[in-house]
């Protein structure tokens, strides 16, 4: 009887076993042509649609930033959307049609100034946008009392937040309470998201990560607006690309103290548009970037970028590519022949808008 019993046990241990193993085989039974997806345990579906190819358009917004990202599995991102100039409409508006864009499945506002915020209302009334990634910054311009509730967050001046009175700022707002059916986050360092394509035997991952803010947000709070940028890396087979917004030199040490060990760089959105308040030294020697995109306009009021930063990122072998010089700039990662950073005076057929630059707020 007892050796009867052993028996049974070692026969439950083997089909539990068993049914562990099949149920956690990858499913590799599709036929050629046939959709092959699958969710991973990150909980996203593997795509096979689209070439594999990471795409990040670093558009010429004159002096202001935005950067389009068409991710593998063929979703899509924008990431801040230049001043709220009508010819920066026309310029997102003729990029996505030439892209066939008509959806944004990410929306990442770094932080409420114009030149960064400007056509944010465009995009959400224009596109369908899924999640929406912004800065907890709290609107005081002077009709932010008829927003609803939940839109309007952040700390108020009394608290030591940075608010925004702006406009643009409130125009998002109210645009992003109109959005149906969109994600509205507050970002920090957990907004963490990621995917992936499958050429079919392989699957590669990509994935964008919040570095900061580190201590959202109760502990941490900027008296700067620019600070509000998180720092991000997105990366793709091996490639990392550094997003900074506007972050300057508080954001960069938050960065520098929270982590012990940095982000290898391969492209680095240079913080603030080149400003010598941001790109600290000590920032560039933790992430060596490999190339750098600056978004600046041509003869732009705020000299950005600075001789110095320049210096900085020459002394240190960075290939540096500017919006002002090289128009619209984009880095392609494949997930099979590595990658390139190249630059095209205009992707779409709109003006260069570097030269209508006549000045904004708080840049
Ligand atoms: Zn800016």
């Amino acid at each position: 009887m007892k050796k009867l019993f052993r028996y049974f046990v070692v026969v439950v241990i083997v089909v539990a076993v068993a049914v562990f193993v099949i149920t956690r085989l990858p499913k590799n039974n599709n036929s050629a042509g046939t959709k092959n997806s699958q969710t991973s345990e990150n909980n996203y579906v593997v795509s096979t649609e689209g070439d594999g190819s990471l795409n990040i358009y670093f558009l010429n917004v004159g002096q202001g930033d935005c950067s389009i990202i068409v991710f593998p599995d063929n979703k899509t991102m924008i990431i801040d959307s230049g001043n709220n100039y009508s010819s920066n409409e026309k310029k997102i508006s003729e990029f996505t049609n030439k892209l066939n864009i008509d959806t944004f499945d990410y929306l990442l506002l770094t932080h409420a100034d114009a030149d960064h915020v400007g056509c944010m209302d465009y995009v959400l009334e224009n596109y369908i946008v899924k999640h929406v990634f912004r800065p907890n910054v709290l609107s005081t311009y002077k009709d932010a009392k008829n927003l609803k509730e939940g839109i309007n967050v952040g700390f108020t001046d009394k608290e030591g937040g940075k608010t925004s009175g702006s406009l643009t700022y409130y125009q998002f707002l109210f645009a992003l309470q109109n959005e149906e059916d969109c994600v509205d986050e507050i970002f920090n360092k957990d907004s963490d998201f990621s995917g992936a394509y499958s050429d079919g035997e392989k699957v590669f991952e990509y994935k964008f990560d919040f570095l900061t803010p580190t201590a959202y947000p109760t502990a941490v709070k900027f008296t700067n607006a620019n600070d509000y940028s998180p720092i991000c890396t997105l990366t793709y087979n091996g490639v990392t690309v550094l997003f900074t917004g506007d972050a300057e030199a508080a954001m960069e040490n938050q960065f520098l103290s929270y982590y012990s060990t940095y982000p290898d760089c391969d492209v680095l959105k240079v913080g603030h548009h080149g400003s010598e308040s941001s790109s600290s030294q000590a920032f560039l020697n933790a992430v060596k970037p490999e190339f750098a995109v600056i978004q600046c306009a041509v003869e732009n009021s705020y000299k950005h970028p600075r001789q110095l930063i320049l210096d900085r990122l020459r002394a240190m072998n960075t290939t540096v590519f500017r919006n002002d010089n090289n128009g619209d700039i984009t880095f392609a990662v494949t997930c099979s022949e590595g990658y390139a950073v190249t630059a095209d005076k205009f992707l779409c057929a709109v003006p260069d808008l570097s030269k209508n630059y006549i000045g904004g707020d708080a840049v």
